[in-house]
């Protein structure tokens, strides 16, 4: 029931049904919210599969379960943060461990890389750029045990190549992490090209109504099955799970995930083409969007995403005055972090999510303070438009 085949149901249709039935108790249509902590246990060595919730709770079961079917994955656990997956994730990896780690990760992921596993687990972790396959190469050892990165970057869209980041980790055996957040199972399919294991902030597109902080972690069917096996260890030893009610949270927002990513990426590809044609007009310098032909990486996105997603990049004339007034002029872009909702939302990378780079690390990266994110909700895209449109045109445009 976990590998996609011509037989099986559709996207759409996995999305409302997969893991679920009707339950059998009552006949209720949606999976019911098991708040217990413990379950009555039938006698010595005797249960209904439930014994205390942090090891097993059955809404958190059909969760995982409809999360493992979506991204075509052997096992997926529902963890109560991105960071929370992304952690429980490293706590695979032995003391010591050679990592490779794309060099402009989620600044919450760099954080937990280089401030503390560092230290507490004496990670090795090497930063390169995965979009140049050579410095891929070059970081590669006979010992290295992870190469962990996203696709496209974050806040550059920076596209990775993942066949040829999959062949390169093979050679010496080293597991691959593709962090999936800026997607969702619904524009790209990273395990479907060899990856071992995807991690999501569930909180932004997975969740897409920013009223939930949630986290899944992933395993490939092709991953040796003592990999999953290890996972769900972990989650259980380190208390990684998502509670009962944020589980029934997310397994609704997962039913419209399909609707909701085909209008924020339409959206997005209609703003993306608006801006590029009237960058001089507006006073923008540089435009990224990998649905754009310009994007450096526009044929490989076309080749390994089944569609953009919603994030674009610019930047503007005017430095870090005219994007600060430029962001606060916008009526429907909210100025806040995070991303994947279905409202709209504008970010300055260089002062929010970026700030944790030491500032030669993000400038280095281009996080420069020009620099303005969108995340493209499922607003009316003509309304969204015009926004931009009075935002940066209003704002001196020099
Ligand atoms: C938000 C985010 C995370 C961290 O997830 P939390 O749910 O905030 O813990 C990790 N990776 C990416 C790409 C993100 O956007």
């Amino acid at each position: 029931m976990t590998n996609r085949s011509s037989n099986r149901d559709a996207f759409e249709t996995r999305a409302i049904h997969a893991g679920q039935d009707p339950d059998p108790l009552t006949g209720a249509v949606v999976t019911p919210i098991y708040t217990a902590s413990t379950f009555v246990q039938d006698g010595i060595g005797e249960n209904r599969g439930f014994m205390y919730s942090r090891s097993a709770n059955p809404t958190r079961l059909v969760l995982e379960a409809c999360l493992a079917d979506l991204e075509g994955a052997a096992t997926a656990i529902a963890c109560p943060t991105g960071l929370s997956a992304a952690s429980t994730i490293l706590e695979l990896l032995e003391s010591g461990a050679h990592v490779i780690a794309h060099h402009d990760v989620y600044g919450g992921i760099y954080r937990l890389l280089e401030l503390v596993r560092s230290r507490s687990a004496g990670l090795d972790v090497t930063f390169v750029n995965f979009s140049d396959p050579d410095a891929v190469k070059a970081a590669i050892r006979p010992d290295t045990a992870m190469l962990w990165f996203e696709t496209p970057s974050n806040p550059l869209l920076e596209v990775v190549d993942i066949a040829f980041v999959v062949e390169q980790a093979r050679k010496v055996g080293a597991l691959t992490v593709c962090d999936n957040t800026f997607c969702s199972p619904y524009c790209q399919r990273p395990l479907e090209m060899g990856v071992d294991i995807v991690m999501h902030s569930a909180t932004k597109f997975l969740n897409g109504h920013s009223d939930l902080l949630a986290g899944v972690a992933a395993v490939s069917p092709n991953t040796d099955p003592a990999v999953a096996e290890k996972l769900r260890f972990l989650q259980n030893s380190t208390g990684a799970v998502m509670d009962p009610i944020a589980c029934s949270t997310l397994l609704r927002s997962l039913k419209t995930l399909p609707l909701r990513m085909e209008r924020h990426a339409g959206n997005a590809m209609a703003i993306a083409e608006f801006l590029d044609q009237n960058k001089e007009r507006l006073g923008i310098t540089r435009l990224t969007y990998p649905g754009l032909a310009s994007h450096p990486q526009h044929e490989l996105a076309k080749r390994q995403m089944t569609s953009f997603g919603a994030m674009i990049t610019m930047q503007l004339t005017g430095g870090q005055a005219r994007a600060n007034k430029v962001a606060q002029s916008l009526r429907l872009f909210a100025y806040a972090v995070s991303l994947g909702g279905v409202e709209s939302l504008v970010q300055h990378p260089a002062s929010m999510t970026h700030a944790i780079l030491p500032p030669e690390r993000r400038e280095m990266l281009g996080v420069t303070v020009n620099l303005l994110r969108l995340s493209v909700g499922i607003e009316h895209v003509d309304d969204l438009i015009a926004d931009l449109e009075t935002g940066l045109s209003g704002v001196g445009a020099e």
